[in-house]
C-alpha cells in the first residue's frame, strides 16, 4: 500500500481547526453624547488603494438609520461601564517571541467620539461599547478582565482561590488576565476552571492559567459540560481545513482594523492569535441541573446541550443571585449557523434553555453575566434581557417554519422573515455577531435542507459552465460591465453582484469585472449591521482586489487539540483524508490493537472508502498494528 497516495498527510494541510468561534466585550473615553460625522473626501483615506469611499446610497442609508434607531436609549453604555476598577498600563499583549498576538489599542479610532458613515450606525455602536476594557467589579466576589481577549475572563473569589469562568483563547491573553487582577486585587491561586463550552475561545488560554500536573493530580479542577470533549474536538476536526478559510472570512483575518475594515465582532473585538491548548476537564457535569461548592462557592449548573453549542452550560450562584448565561446570553443575536461553518444549531433548543434558566433563577436573580460583552444588574432589567433573548431564538424558530409551511423557500425567506418590530428597537435582540437573514435561513436548512424544491436548482450545471452560458447569452463581458456599472451608479449593488458575479466565474482573470465586484460588495459591507457579514463582504472585496498570498493560507493548529483525539477520531479523520479516486481498486484490511487505551479496531479499504469498526477485529486481515495510542498521537504526519 503507497499510504502517500491516499492520504495526504502534509502537516499544514491536517486538522486545521477552526479554533475560532464567536463573540465580543469593553470602558474608557468614549463619548456616548453627541458625535461627530465623518464623511472622508479622499480615497487615499482608504488602506487598500483600490478601495471606494462610502456611495452617496450608502451614506444615505446610514443617515436614515441614524435617525431610525433607537439611540435614546443608552441603557448599555452605563452597564459596560458599570464596576470599573483599573485600567490596564498597556494595550498590546506579547508571547515569549515578542509577536504581538493581541493588541486593543489599533481601534483606538473608536473611541474618538466620531462616526463614520464606512460602518453601520448600530455596528459602530456595539463596536464602540466593546472598548470597555479593563478589571471590572460584577458583584463584591465576581470580577472581570474584559478587553484583553475576544473572550472575558471571570473571577469567582472563593474563601481561598480563584475559580474562573472560562479561560479565554489564548495561553498569553489568559496569563495577562490573571496577572492583572492579582497585581490590582492581590494574589490568590487557581483552583477551578469551568470551560461553560466547546468553543475554542473558551478553553484555548487554559495553559495561561494553570499547569497540567495539578489538574491530573486533582488539586485543580476543570469542571466542563457534559459531552465537551467529544464536541470540542468533532466540531473543529472533521471540517477543520474549510473551517479555518471561511473563519478568515468571518473575522477577517486579512484586513486591518480600520474604519474601512474590519471594527468588531460583535462579541469582541477579534481573536487573539496566541497559543491555543487543552487540558482535559476531571470534574464533568452530567445532570440537567447539578449543584457543586468549590472552595465554599456554591454553584448550580445547568447543562444546555444543543444550543450555542453542542455542549455547553450556565451557572447560578444562588447566594450571590449571580447567573452566568455562558454564552447562551449575549448582547447581540448569535448564529444558528455560524458563517466559518459548524453543524446548524437549534433554535427551539436554544430558547427552551434560556426559558427554562428564566423559570429556575428568575425570581431571584440581580445580575446576570457571561462570556462575552457585559453584565446586566437588578431583576427586571436581567429578565428583560433573559426573555427578549429567548424570544428571538423562538420567533425565529417559528416564524420562519410558519412561513416555510406556507411556502417561502430557503432562497426567498431572508428576504421576507422580519424579525418582530417590538424586538427589533431593543439592542440586545439586534444581530451583530449573528443575522436575522442567514438565521432565517439555517432554520430552514436544519429542518428542510438546501434545496428550495425546484428541480431546476436541485443538480444544476457546473458553476463555470452555467457562468459561460449566462455571459454568452448577455452579450459578453463588456455588456455586463457596462451594465453593471449602471447598476452600481444607481447604487443598486444586489442587481450588479447578480450579473458581474456570473463574468467573474466566467472569466476569473477579467480584472475589471473583479474589481467592481469587489465595489459592490464593499458598498454592502459598509451598510452591514452584522459584523462577521460585514467582514465577509469586505474580505472578499480586498481578495478580489489582490489575490491570496500563501502566508494568508490556513494553517494548522493546536497540538493539545490533536493530542486530544481519540484513537476513533484519528481513524476517522484518516476517511475523510482519502483521496477516493486514487484510492479505487484497492482492498485490504487492516487490525489495530491500542494496548495503553485497551482498544481494537477492524479497518478495511473496499469501494475506494476506508472505514472503521471499534471493538471488533477483521477475522482475516491483511495486517495487524500494535501501536499505543500514545504514540499515535505523536505522529507528526498523521
Ligand atoms: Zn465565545
Amino acid at each position: 500500500m503507497k499510504k502517500h497516495e491516499i492520504f495526504k498527510m502534509k502537516n499544514r494541510q491536517l486538522i486545521a481547526l477552526a479554533l475560532i468561534a464567536i463573540s465580543f466585550s469593553c470602558n474608557s473615553k468614549q463619548k456616548d453624547t453627541e458625535t461627530a460625522t465623518i464623511v472622508a473626501d479622499s480615497a487615499s483615506d482608504h488602506f487598500d488603494k483600490k478601495g471606494k469611499l462610502p456611495s452617496s446610497f450608502t451614506i444615505a442609508k446610514w443617515e436614515e438609520l441614524k435617525n431610525t434607531l433607537p439611540f435614546e436609549d443608552k441603557r448599555d453604555f452605563d452597564e459596560a461601564k458599570k464596576g470599573f476598577i483599573a485600567k490596564q498600563n498597556f494595550t498590546q499583549i506579547k508571547n515569549e517571541q515578542g509577536k504581538v498576538v493581541w493588541d486593543i489599542g489599533k481601534y483606538d479610532f473608536l473611541l474618538e467620539g466620531k462616526d463614520y458613515n464606512s460602518i453601520h450606525p448600530s455596528l459602530q455602536r456595539i463596536a464602540v461599547l466593546n472598548m470597555n476594557f479593563g478589571l471590572y467589579e460584577v458583584i463584591p466576589g465576581i470580577y472581570q478582565v474584559r478587553g484583553f481577549d475576544l473572550t472575558n475572563f471571570t473571577f469567582i473569589k472563593g474563601k481561598t482561590g480563584w475559580i474562573i469562568f472560562d479561560p479565554g483563547t489564548t495561553s498569553e491573553t489568559a496569563a495577562a488576565a490573571l496577572k492583572f487582577i492579582n497585581e490590582k486585587l492581590g494574589e490568590r491561586k487557581v483552583l477551578a476552571v469551568v470551560y461553560s463550552h466547546t468553543h475554542a475561545d473558551h478553553f484555548g488560554g487554559v495553559r495561561g492559567l494553570v499547569d497540567e500536573a495539578d489538574v491530573k493530580s486533582g488539586k485543580v479542577k476543570i469542571i466542563a459540560p457534559d459531552g465537551f470533549m467529544e464536541n470540542a474536538i468533532t466540531e473543529n476536526v472533521y471540517a477543520g481545513t474549510a473551517m479555518s478559510r471561511r473563519v478568515q472570512y468571518m473575522y477577517s483575518a486579512r484586513l486591518p482594523s480600520n474604519i474601512y475594515a474590519q471594527v468588531d465582532q460583535g462579541i469582541g473585538k477579534a481573536i487573539p492569535q496566541g497559543t491555543v491548548g487543552l487540558i482535559e476537564p476531571n470534574v464533568i457535569i452530567t445532570k440537567d441541573i447539578e449543584p457543586l461548592t468549590v472552595d465554599g462557592v456554591k454553584m448550580v449548573f445547568q447543562n444546555t446541550p444543543h444550543t450555542e453549542a453542542p455542549s455547553e452550560m450556565n451557572t447560578y450562584f444562588p447566594d450571590m443571585k449571580a447567573f452566568w448565561a455562558a454564552e447562551n446570553i449575549q448582547a447581540t443575536v448569535h448564529n444558528i449557523l455560524t458563517w466559518r461553518g459548524a453543524l446548524v444549531r437549534d433554535p427551539m433548543e436554544w430558547y427552551k434553555k434560556i426559558n427554562e434558566a428564566i423559570f429556575l433563577f428568575g425570581g431571584d436573580v440581580q445580575v446576570m453575566f457571561a462570556s462575552h460583552n457585559w453584565p446586566r444588574w437588578g431583576n427586571e432589567r436581567v429578565l428583560e434581557v433573559m426573555k427578549d433573548q429567548r424570544d428571538v431564538y423562538a420567533n425565529l424558530n417559528n416564524g420562519v417554519l410558519n412561513l416555510a409551511n406556507k411556502g417561502v423557500t430557503i432562497n426567498q425567506v431572508h428576504n421576507i422573515y422580519k424579525v418582530p418590530e417590538s424586538l427589533d428597537k431593543k439592542w440586545h435582540a439586534r444581530s451583530y455577531h449573528g443575522s436575522a437573514a442567514n438565521n432565517a435561513r439555517a432554520v430552514i436548512q436544519r429542518y428542510l435542507g438546501y434545496w428550495d424544491s425546484n428541480p431546476a436548482t436541485l443538480f444544476p450545471l457546473e458553476q463555470g459552465e452555467a457562468a459561460k452560458l449566462y455571459v454568452d447569452m448577455m452579450g459578453g463581458a463588456s455588456k455586463i460591465l457596462t451594465k453593471g456599472q449602471e447598476f452600481y451608479g444607481e447604487g443598486k449593488y444586489l442587481h450588479a453582484i447578480e450579473i458581474v458575479n456570473k463574468l467573474v466565474y466566467a472569466e476569473p482573470e477579467n480584472s475589471k469585472a473583479k474589481d467592481l465586484l469587489a465595489d459592490c460588495f464593499e458598498q454592502i459591507g459598509y451598510q452591514t449591521e452584522g459584523s462577521s457579514a460585514r467582514n465577509c463582504y469586505l474580505s472578499a472585496a480586498f481578495e478580489l482586489r489582490n489575490g491570496i498570498t500563501d502566508e494568508q493560507m490556513a494553517r494548522s493548529t493546536s497540538p493539545d487539540v490533536i493530542r486530544s483525539m481519540t484513537t476513533e477520531m484519528y481513524l476517522d479523520l484518516m476517511g475523510i483524508k482519502v483521496n477516493s479516486a486514487k484510492a479505487n481498486g484497492m482492498n485490504f484490511k487492516i487490525n489495530i490493537v491500542v494496548p495503553d487505551k485497551k482498544e481494537k479496531f477492524a479497518v478495511e479499504m473496499r469501494n475506494a472508502t476506508l472505514t472503521n469498526m471499534k471493538g471488533f477485529l477483521n477475522p482475516k486481515a491483511d495486517l495487524t498494528l500494535t501501536m499505543n495510542h500514545s504514540d499515535i498521537v505523536r505522529c507528526k504526519n498523521l
